[in-house]
């Protein structure tokens, strides 16, 4: 589910973080055009505070789990 915004909010929208860049809506966050911070949008109103931010290098990303050791590799 894609979040619904109004452009008219989206304007005034700004990142909370020292750049006030403008926001982004991808999937169901908010993500800063400058610092990549992506915040969470709860009933449809975005949580614009750092604390709530998730820092681009701080997320989970999916990891695939790798079979372990697998015997019998020629290389
Ligand atoms: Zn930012």
């Amino acid at each position: 589910m894609a979040v619904q915004l109004d452009p008219q909010l989206l304007e005034i929208l700004a990142c909370p973080s020292e750049d006030h860049a403008p926001l982004t809506p991808a999937g169901d966050q908010l993500v800063c055009t400058a610092c990549g911070r992506r915040y969470p949008v709860v009933d449809g109103i975005p949580v614009l505070l750092l604390d709530e931010a998730l820092s681009p290098e701080d997320t989970p990303a999916p990891e695939t789990t790798l079979p372990s050791e697998n015997p019998g590799n020629a290389g």
